[in-house]
């Protein structure tokens, strides 16, 4: 027995319609937002991240999924979903066409970590990607989708966290700032705290070690050392927050973990799914697409993990819409009505009535025990005396109530019933 590599699961036909509930929640929302989808591939050249993503991340360090492909080239499974909607953006030149580019993906994502509750090694995230505009409206636009989005699933508890970490210039006074304080006390912090010392400070402000926290807590806060162009961004986006009524709160400590934010960070944060709360991450990366290749464009979207969002509906015991279940059973009563319900199971189908029949031989008996099971509305049964006159007798499962109905007439009259 050949057995599911580790951190990865399958979504069984049962669960299934908790997946589609949320995935036609989400292409909705985007929708009405006027966001389009976009699909790039599962893998990409590795260099794409390595650059996009910058060098000091989890991600990059340590949970890629990076192989050689028999052509010899470095193939990366992608880890996030920037990265590949930023080169198609550019590769495709997007950036031409009208502004600002609204965009929304819904993708596999692979990262090789330790598996635990909500933490996987394949998860799946929607994403919004909006390009060409630097206007705090954006980040606040980004920001009410995932709101809009969690409010429609009747997910009302998530904490919005937000920071601005300002841009290269701000953050350069910051990170001296920072390193100043944490120097003293550097041999008390983790070794990762410490490696992220001098090539990226301001990530020690994201580490989840007790200690590292305790040491943290005091440190100079970026918003006190943004520039003024920062600081009115920052603000804007405070102010029609308030406006718009999303609760939020300023966050210093929200860095994230990608290097490529600019500005805008933020996090929604679920209390109900254990250590594992975020589930929505983004921001503003106003230097991103520079990154990968194309002319300086900046940018602000989000990812969110769907398994941790499916967890916190289900802690919250929310509904996933209607389970789906069969419109019709059709139950021939011997051999020769076979072909028969085969034939009438192809005419309602065709006629957008969802249709099952029996296909393994079982006794009428069997097939009202199964007809049970899958939860069918209604049934029809198909003996020698209907074949003959050409009428049907459809049975309400759920009343009980029973009504004679022509063959002709059988599509009609069920899709009224709908
Ligand atoms: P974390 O701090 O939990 O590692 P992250 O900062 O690495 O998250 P992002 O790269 O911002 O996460 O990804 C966006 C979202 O994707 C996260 O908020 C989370 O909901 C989800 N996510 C990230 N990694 C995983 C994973 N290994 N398994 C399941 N979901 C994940
Ligand atoms: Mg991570």
């Amino acid at each position: 027995m050949i057995n599911i590599p580790k951190g990865t699961k399958d979504v069984l036909p049962q669960e299934a319609y908790k997946w589609h509930y949320v995935e036609n929640v989400a292409r909705q929302t985007a929708k009405d937002f006027c966001a389009s989808e976009i699909r790039t591939p599962t893998f990409e050249h590795t260099e794409l991240f390595l650059r996009g993503v910058g060098d000091t991340t989890d991600i990059v360090n340590k949970e890629m999924y990076t192989f050689e492909d028999k052509g010899g080239r470095s193939i990366t499974l992608k880890p996030e979903g920037t990265a590949g909607v930023a080169r198609a953006f550019i590769e495709n030149s997007l950036y031409a066409g009208v502004q600002p580019t609204k965009m929304y993906y819904i993708t596999p994502v692979f990262r090789y970590e330790k598996p635990q509750a909500g933490r996987l090694r394949e998860h799946h995230q929607f994403g919004v990607e909006y390009y060409g505009s630097d206007s705090p409206y954006a980040d606040v636009e980004v920001m009410m989708i995932a709101k809009t989005f969690f409010n429609r699933l009747g997910i009302t508890r998530l904490k919005l966290n937000i920071n601005s970490i300002g841009c290269r210039e701000c953050r350069k006074k910051y990170n001296e700032a920072l390193k100043d304080y944490l120097r003293s006390n550097l041999d008390k912090m983790c070794p990762t705290c410490r490696e992220r010392f001098d090539k990226n400070p301001l990530r020690i402000l994201d580490c989840k070690e007790e200690g590292c926290r305790a040491i943290t807590a005091n440190a100079p806060v970026i918003p006190d050392y943004l520039c003024d162009d920062c600081r009115a961004h920052h603000e804007s986006v405070c102010n029609q927050l308030s406006l718009l009524g999303i609760d939020y709160e300023v966050n210093p400590h929200i860095v994230r973990g990608l290097d490529y934010y600019t500005r805008t960070v933020f996090e929604f944060i679920s209390s109900d799914i254990g250590a594992q709360g975020t589930v929505c991450g983004g921001g503003r990366y106003n230097n991103l697409i520079e990154e990968v290749g194309g002319k300086p464009c900046p940018a602000v979207g989000f990812g969110m993990g769907l398994e941790r969002l499916i967890l916190t509906m289900e802690s919250l015991g929310l509904p996933f819409g209607q389970e789906d279940v069969p419109d019709v059973y059709i139950a021939p009563l011997c051999d020769e009505a076979k072909d028969e319900a085969m034939l009438l199971a192809d005419t309602l189908r065709t006629a957008g009535i969802s249709c099952d029949t029996d296909l393994l031989g079982r006794s009428f008996k069997a097939q009202l025990k199964y007809v049970n099971k899958t939860g069918a509305r209604y049934m029809i049964v198909i003996g020698t005396d209907e074949m003959a006159s050409g009428v049907y007798a459809v049975k309400n499962l759920l009343s009980g109530s029973s009504e004679q109905v022509k063959k002709v007439d059988l599509a009609a009259y069920l899709n009224n019933l709908k």
